[in-house]
């Protein structure tokens, strides 16, 4: 008599620190809901080069077929790629990997799901067309949201503290037939068409919630929509201080529950709705 093997996925996320992420949360509701066999292991990893043997080792237990699959989070979106057999083009570009994967060849693949996460949200949130953007922050995040806004031809202007830091992202992602500029905020805000702005930089998080990246005495373009990639606190001080001048601004949880349900799907065949994904973050959140 045949027996059916049951597949138990086993996923995982890497990160220094990892105990607060709400990725088991969103994965063992999105686990349960597609009826799967699961569980979501916690990997902390210091940075390199302490962590390196470590990180080597989970690497090498996802190759062996211990791990089905594994997310990626700060100090290691870029470290990892090394460690791996091949990047998507998303990844390539961004240069940063969130989620890795075994392809049926065993081989080992780095993707980014943080780009399609924050365009499938924003076109669920802003009902504009596309026009020019503000984004502040140059790190890892805005490099995903910049390839992002790039596919629906979004004209990007970035602006940072370290203005070296938006140059370098600006040229990195600029080309003659698209291109990014990277003017102080002060500067291109002055512009009436700037439709939305998003903010990349973790000014406002918990527990530094009375933190704004915006300028104190700068007012918003007046028909701005506003997307804070923060989801914790839900309204941040960027937020708060936008709606009171009259504007939308939403979080960034769709988001983070729309990069994990891609994240899911490559990993499992299921596509699962991003309301399970959010529901089990907002729970976690609100404790
Ligand atoms: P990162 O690589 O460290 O980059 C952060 C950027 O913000 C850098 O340009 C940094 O400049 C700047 N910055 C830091 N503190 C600032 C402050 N107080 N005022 C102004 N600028 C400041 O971090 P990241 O990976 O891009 O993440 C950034 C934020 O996005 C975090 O809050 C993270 O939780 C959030 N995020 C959310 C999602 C989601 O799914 N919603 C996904 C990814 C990231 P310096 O280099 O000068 O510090």
């Amino acid at each position: 008599m045949m027996c059916a093997v049951i597949q138990t996925y086993h996923l995982g996320l890497i990160g220094w620190p990892v105990e607060h992420s709400l990725s088991p949360v969103m994965h063992k509701a999105a686990l349960q809901a597609a009826g799967l066999n699961g569980d979501y292991s916690l990997f902390p990893i210091a940075p390199l080069p302490a962590g390196e043997a470590e990180l080597f080792r989970l690497v090498d237990r996802m190759k062996h077929g211990d791990l089905t699959g594994l997310n990626v989070t700060i100090p290691h979106k870029q470290t990892v790629c090394a460690f791996l057999d091949n990047l998507t083009p998303a990844a390539r570009t961004i240069g940063a990997v969130n989620t890795v994967f075994l392809n049926s060849n065993g081989q080992l693949w780095g993707d980014n799901t943080d780009w399609s996460g924050f365009r499938q949200d924003l076109a669920n949130q802003y009902e504009g067309q596309s026009g020019l953007v503000q984004i502040l922050g140059a790190g890892g995040a805005a490099r995903a949201i910049v390839y992002s806004l790039m596919m629906d031809g979004w004209q990007i202007n970035i602006s940072s503290r370290r203005p070296d830091q938006a140059k370098q992202l600006a040229a990195e992602f600029s080309s003659a037939h698209h291109p990014v500029s990277a003017f102080p905020v002060e500067q291109f805000s002055l512009l009436p068409d700037v439709t939305l702005i998003v903010n990349t930089t973790p000014a406002g998080m918990s527990p530094d919630i009375h933190s704004s990246p915006w300028p104190v005495d700068l007012p918003f373009p007046r028909r701005a929509f506003i997307y804070d990639l923060i989801y914790n606190p839900a309204e941040t001080r960027l937020m708060s201080v936008a709606r009171s001048a009259g504007l939308t601004a939403v979080n960034g949880l769709g988001m983070l529950a729309g990069q994990a349900a891609r994240a899911f799907e490559i990993w499992t065949g299921h596509s699962i709705p991003i309301d399970v994904f959010q529901q089990a973050a907002c729970e976690r959140i609100s404790l």
